[in-house]
């Protein structure tokens, strides 16, 4: 009997939306594999994931701070500098009413000083063309300077609860892994955005992103992943994952 597969093309009422014509699947699941893949992740998620302070909110400003300052930045030092920064501006107001000097002073120790004048362009466009209110729709979110398509997904999904995809290093290394198995995925990443999209159990898109970044940072790490403690093994196109020497 043939085996039952789902393609990552986006459905076609999502996807008449933006296009009159249906997007072409880049890469092709295995039903079975799309299904155990959810559970299992979710599953691992509900033992495993991180208790973090912006998963105690959500708040579209907290979550837009926390996201922007882990790029580039390690957990533990983000959190301490979270609370400072939100204690010190607790709104996109307060914010966009500071002078950037002492934003990026507050910003001190963190590094890559274009991230807080970027936060702090976002609160005073967000308060010019919003009241102070960030959109939820996926175009205006990326209207904004400084607002690239994974922040905008991060903000829908962990803001608005949508289904919504992102696509980080950790996102990206654990679907490639898993689901290709070969080739660069940097070369992959229009794929890997549609396997993104085409994976999120219906309704619970908050959880399952939440899910792969914790999985990707805490099992399927980049040089060194727990392979045979791993709930994919069983299906990952990259088992055993062998280091580059
Ligand atoms: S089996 Fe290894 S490479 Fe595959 S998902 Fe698990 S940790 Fe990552």
């Amino acid at each position: 009997m043939p085996r039952r597969t789902v393609t990552t093309a986006t459905s076609p009422t999502r996807a008449k939306s933006r296009s009159s014509r249906p997007l072409k699947p880049l890469v092709t699941i295995e039903a079975g594999a799309k299904r155990r893949f959810q559970m299992r992740l979710l599953k691992w998620y509900r033992h495993y994931g991180r208790d973090l302070p912006w998963r105690k909110t959500s708040d579209p400003y907290r979550i837009l701070v926390s996201e922007v300052m882990l790029q580039q930045t390690q957990v533990d030092r983000v959190i301490p500098k979270y609370h400072e920064f939100l204690e010190r501006y607790p709104s996109f107001h307060h914010l966009a009413q500071a002078p950037s000097d002492d934003v990026k002073k507050t910003w001190y120790p963190l590094g890559y000083n274009i991230r807080p004048l970027r936060l702090h362009s976002i609160a005073c466009e967000t308060v010019a063309r919003y009241g102070g209110t960030l959109p939820k729709e996926s175009e205006e979110l990326l209207s904004f300077k400084g607002i690239g398509r994974y922040t905008a997904g991060a903000i829908r999904s962990f803001a608005f609860n949508e289904d919504a995809p992102i696509l980080d290093t950790n996102v990206m290394r654990v679907l490639h892994r898993v689901f290709m198995g070969t080739g660069d995925p940097k070369a992959q990443k229009n794929a890997l955005w549609q396997l993104s999209e085409a994976l999120i159990p219906k309704g619970k898109g908050y959880d399952f992103n939440q899910a792969l970044m914790d999985f990707g940072s805490m099992v399927c790490n980049a040089r060194d992943p727990y392979c045979l403690l791993c709930p994919m093994k069983t299906f990952c196109k990259t088992y055993p994952f062998e280091p580059k020497r």
